[in-house]
């Protein structure tokens, strides 16, 4: 586990001379979309994402309503904006353990979840997942699909809705 602590007088995030950084909570497009907003202003913006990835619900989705518009193809390109955007750092499998402080000086305690590999090499070969013994429910496929238990037995995993 690591600590994250950051404060809304950032003076050290910002290259172009504004003071400030902004925390914003939930990678979903909402939270996306609000990050790009801040970031472009020019302030630091740090989004923090309770899960593994950023993208929330909607990257699960094949048609948006009502204009029927393919998923993908408008959250993709704001996927790779916020990654590559330089006064926004994605602080994801983490959650808010704290806030303090009072408007304009607030002090936010960040928990970072481990993920068991160093984030710095990993190229997300798969490797790892094909050799793992240990198996889960997906959390992006809804836990609803055909996989092999820890006995090679197939079985249905259908728990849509239970939150697992
Ligand atoms: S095996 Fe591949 S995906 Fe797994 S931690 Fe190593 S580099 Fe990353």
């Amino acid at each position: 586990m690591e600590s994250v602590k950051t404060t809304q007088m950032d003076k050290a995030a910002t290259p172009n001379g504004k003071v400030g950084a902004v925390v914003v909570v939930g990678g979903g497009i909402a939270g996306m979309q609000a990050a790009l907003d801040v970031a472009n202003s020019g302030f630091r913006v740090y989004l923090v994402e309770k899960n593994p990835s950023i993208g929330g619900n909607m990257a699960q989705l094949d048609k948006t309503f009502p204009t029927n518009d393919c998923s993908t193809c408008m959250i993709s390109p704001k996927l790779i904006e916020v990654a590559k955007h330089p006064n926004i750092k994605i602080l994801s499998y983490s959650e808010i353990e704290e806030i303090t402080g009072t408007p304009g000086n607030f002090k936010v305690k960040i928990k970072r979840k481990a993920r068991y590999v160093d984030e710095t090499i990993c190229t997300g070969c798969g490797t790892c997942v094909d050799n793992c013994p240990v198996q889960y429910r997906p959390h992006f496929e809804q836990s609803a699909q055909m996989r092999v238990d820890a006995q090679g037995k197939e079985e249905s995993k259908s728990t849509h809705g239970t939150g697992e």
